[in-house]
């Protein structure tokens, strides 16, 4: 299958770690030139730079807080400055601040709604202003590519996590509304959205074996996910191979959607 990727752009929003940093890699490998953003401190981000520059790839680092939005146009003013367009936006940057209902503060729904949810709306929202104005240029069919990287929590309801799932059930119709409304542009607009995949995000539910059981009971397929299981996902969904494809979500997550403590009958 053809991607046909090369020379593209793209702004990955918190990729200096985990799924983002794997969406990153996996891009620069089919030849896109990437940004790589990054929230605080640039160690980990220079090390997926050179990553990337040591396979042959081209990749900038640039530090921004996506829920800022003079930040967000500092982003993406580095990467035109560097390599004059943009073609694929991966709103990825995310994080928890986990509490019991009535125990979360208005500082943690505040941070998790601010980062997960208008942190999206941001890059979005400037990635989408550039493709209207590019148009569907010679890289590729559509004028630009968003994925949103959502959660099995855009539908999984999660105690104590109510911040983290009203984020993500905000990004699914957020990302929907998006992809009708920038379709006639040649705009395609999707989700990814992971289970449970091996990260920093997550560390606690697979960092000893009995934790990693539990989580186990929850995966169909009976392994945890990779960031890689997630990358492969994002390269098709910003390709023309998935040129046809827009206001979808790709839940990527072993089966756990599919209600498995039914799968012996309930
Ligand atoms: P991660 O912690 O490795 O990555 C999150 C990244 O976002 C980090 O690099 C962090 O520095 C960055 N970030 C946080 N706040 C930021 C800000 N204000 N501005 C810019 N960057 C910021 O965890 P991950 O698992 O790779 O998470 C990536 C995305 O995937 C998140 O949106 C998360 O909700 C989603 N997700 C992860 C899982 C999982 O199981 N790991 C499951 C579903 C969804």
């Amino acid at each position: 299958m053809n991607l046909n990727l090369k020379n593209q752009v793209a702004i990955i929003t918190g990729s200096s770690t985990g799924i983002g940093a794997a969406c990153a890699i996996g891009l620069a490998a089919e030849g896109v030139k990437v940004v790589i953003n990054y929230h605080s401190s640039d160690q980990e981000a220079k090390k997926v730079v050179k990553q990337i520059k040591a396979a042959g790839g081209k990749a900038i680092a640039v530090k921004a807080d996506v829920s800022k939005e003079k930040e967000v146009k500092k982003l993406i003013k580095a990467c035109l400055d560097k390599f004059g367009h943009l073609d694929i936006m991966v709103a990825n940057a995310g994080l928890q601040a986990d509490a019991s209902f009535t125990e979360m503060t208005l500082k943690q729904w505040n941070k998790v709604i601010g980062v997960n949810l208008t942190g999206q709306f941001l890059v979005c929202r400037e990635a989408a202003r550039i493709f209207q104005k590019q148009g569907v240029h010679k890289h590729g069919r559509a004028a630009g590519k968003i994925i949103c990287m959502s959660s099995v929590h855009d539908e999984i309801a999660w105690a104590g996590h109510v911040n983290y799932a009203t984020a993500k059930g905000g990004v699914k119709m957020m990302m929907e509304s998006m992809a009708q409304e920038l379709a006639q542009d040649k705009i395609r607009v999707n989700a990814i959205s992971p289970g449970a995949i091996q990260t920093d995000i997550n560390k606690d539910a697979w960092d000893n074996p009995e934790a990693l059981e539990q989580l186990l009971t929850l995966i169909p397929y009976g392994r945890i996910g990779q960031g890689e299981d997630i990358a492969n996902v994002c390269a098709f969904l910003c390709s023309d191979a998935a040129d046809y494809i827009t206001g979808a979500t790709l839940y990527v997550d072993g089966g756990m959607m599919l209600y498995p403590g039914f799968a012996d009958n309930g």
